[in-house]
């Protein structure tokens, strides 16, 4: 049965039932088709991927020669070995360098764009292929989505979305294939506009397209107060862009509101011509009564449940609340008076991977329902045992999708249309149950991604280059030292923030540190930090203006002393103990570090950041 569907496209038609339009009643029976035949599904994926690709030249290495039409689960499995995005770096290099030959995809199946992940390898974002077609697939994913939402809030296809969408700078890779990101290629893409969302949303398409950040929320956020009666959620793409939209309205209520009043827009906050010509479709004649509204309920300065007293109809918000995006949790119960807040998909550059099947449960809740057709999945079982042991991670580990066990976490690795073939995702998900036979999984972690405040991932390792190179180039000088370091993210005030805690000494052991590094050194080694750290953080820094200045926060000697006598007293082990890199979890470790703070530094000097001669974004 799942094989007579439609590999990406549109499911068949069903006919009309129970008050479901068309559309709606196919997308569930699309769902409720490939999540019971989940093996039968990732068999016929992985058998027209591997048809598509197999005269590509990884495959033909990995196979001795080929596939020679061989498209089984069996010869797949015992001859492609799993790999990292590093293995594949240079086929996708020459990819992006020009070399046209089929490398990673078959030659039907061209690379067309190379996209710019938020995830690094060496500082640097990381380079991901895609084909023409794996839009369909995202797209398709979408509108099951929207299904899903109108089956769970009636009558939302009636009312309008305020969603707080972006697109960002794109490139060229040396080779002239486009690089961006795999959202500003969405927006862009035909499938995207053509589709109702940007009819039903607020924001005009001219906004979302606008590359200066100012004007495009300036004009989304006129547009979401003219029609303010009318929005019934209210989002954006990560529950970050619903946080920054609120402090923009904090920020430029009083214009917003003399524009309303006004009836169009002043001269200055937004020039580009074709988002003024779109805004004014909306913002046609004066409106000193919405005006007025505006002015009372932001001049109060109180904003607790500032978005039902100025969205009195929204019901939810549509953002991605899990992984990292967690820590905005807090806020937005805060700014929306407790609003459910609907996760849509799980995914990534690579490709989508996961529907959430149930949109309003508690946004600590979430899982995401693995979508057979997305992909051919595998999965590496993370047993502690096995690790501890020492015993090496193989392919020959491997799980399929039809094969996970409830409760258990495993990484992902993935088998794409766009060349990627057992790929590690670098994610580790637990599973939570079951939608038929597909596992519903919870995201638990990137990788050791330690700090995020805006999708960028910064690891341990990355962390620790920044911080040793302050050290040695600033403090070292002075015979200073940095004993212990930690880190956190600190979300209080937008955009958030690294900060870092440092413990320092005297390298001849007496006198104090503090005494002898001043704080003008102290500020130099914050933007050293920043500038060690990887070109996502250094862009999003700089250009996006989405993270703040980093601050060091210098804790008096013997703090991380009494850290690890807390971790004692609650059961630690002496010999096992390990410094945490990052304490953004743990409240009374916040505290505790809190509580010895001498002083803290930061420097309002941006790092340097250009665009990388790979990708211009
Ligand atoms: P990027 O390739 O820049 O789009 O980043 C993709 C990564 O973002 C994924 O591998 C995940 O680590 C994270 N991510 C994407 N979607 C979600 C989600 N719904 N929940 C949690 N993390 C997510």
């Amino acid at each position: 049965m799942v094989e007579a569907l439609s590999t990406i496209g549109a499911p068949p038609t069903a006919p009309r039932s129970s008050g479901l339009s068309s559309t709606d009643a196919d997308n569930i029976r699309f769902i409720e088709e490939v999540t019971t035949n989940v093996d039968t599904e990732q068999e016929r994926v992985l058998e027209e991927i591997l048809s598509r690709h197999g005269e590509a030249e990884y495959l033909v290495k990995c196979c001795g020669g080929g596939l020679a039409g061989d498209t089984s689960r069996a010869t797949f499995r015992a001859k492609v070995p799993m790999v990292t995005y590093e293995d594949l770096e240079p086929y996708i290099r020459r990819i992006a360098d020009g070399d046209r030959s089929p490398i990673l995809t078959g030659s039907g199946h061209p690379v067309t764009e190379i996209f710019t992940s938020s995830g690094t390898s060496g500082g640097e974002r990381k380079m991901i292929p895609n084909v023409e077609d794996e839009v369909d697939r995202r797209y398709l994913l979408e509108s099951l989505f929207a299904t899903v939402l109108n089956q769970h809030v009636p009558g939302l296809d009636k009312g309008k979305a305020l969603y707080f969408l972006y697109v960002s700078s794109e490139g060229k890779t040396p080779g002239g294939l486009p690089s961006r990101t795999v959202m500003t290629s969405y927006y862009k893409s035909h499938q995207f506009t053509n589709s109702p969302f940007p009819r039903n949303n607020t924001s005009p398409m001219a906004a979302i397209l606008c590359l200066d950040t100012f004007q495009s929320s300036y004009a989304q956020m006129v547009c979401g107060l003219c029609q303010r009666e009318h929005v019934m959620h209210i989002g954006a793409a990560f529950a970050v862009g619903v946080v920054r939209a609120i402090h923009f309205l904090q920020q430029n209520w009083e214009q917003l509101s003399s524009d309303i009043e006004a009836g169009k827009l002043n001269p200055t906050s937004v020039t580009d011509p074709s988002v003024r010509e779109a805004v004014a479709h909306i913002l046609q004649r004066p409106d000193p009564e919405l005006a007025k509204f505006i002015r009372y309920e932001c001049s109060k300065g109180d904003w607790a449940g500032i978005i039902p007293r100025i969205w009195p109809n929204a019901k939810f918000l549509g953002i991605i609340v899990t992984g990292s995006m967690a820590q905005y949790i807090p806020t937005l119960n805060y700014y929306s008076g407790g609003l459910p807040m609907a996760s849509d998909i799980y995914g990534a550059s690579e490709g989508d991977f996961g529907l959430n099947l149930d949109p309003l449960c508690d946004p600590l809740e979430v899982s995401y329902t693995m979508m057979p057709n997305m992909a051919y999945f595998e999965f590496l079982p993370l047993d502690p045992d096995r690790q501890e042991d020492g015993v090496e991670i193989t392919a020959a580990q491997l799980v399929e999708l039809g094969q996970l066990e409830a409760g258990h976490e495993y990484e992902l690795v993935v088998t794409t249309y766009t060349g990627l073939n057992r790929y590690r995702v670098g994610d580790v998900l637990r599973v939570t149950g079951f939608h038929n036979a597909a596992p519903m999984v919870r995201f638990v972690r990137r990788g050791n991604v330690l700090l995020s405040v805006d999708g960028e991932k910064t690891d341990e390792a990355e962390l620790h280059r920044a911080v040793e190179r302050a050290a040695s180039l600033l403090l070292r000088p002075h015979g200073v030292a940095v004993a212990e370091y930690t880190s956190r993210v600190c979300t209080k005030d937008v955009p958030g923030h690294y900060v870092i805690y440092c413990e320092l000494e005297v390298n001849n052991g007496s006198g104090n540190a503090a005494a002898v590094v001043d704080g003008d050194v102290l500020e130099r080694c914050c933007l050293e930090m920043e500038e060690g750290l990887s070109s996502v953080y250094r862009q999003k820094r700089v250009v996006d203006k989405s993270i703040a200045p980093l601050e060091i926060w210098i804790v008096r000697p013997g703090t991380f002393g009494e850290l690890l006598d807390y971790a004692i007293s609650r059961g630690t082990s002496l010999s096992q103990y390990k410094v945490p890199r990052c304490i953004s979890e743990s409240p009374p470790i916040i505290d505790l570090l809190d509580s010895c703070v001498m002083s803290n530094h930061f420097t309002s000097t941006l790092p340097m950041w250009a665009p990388d001669q790979r990708s211009n974004n």
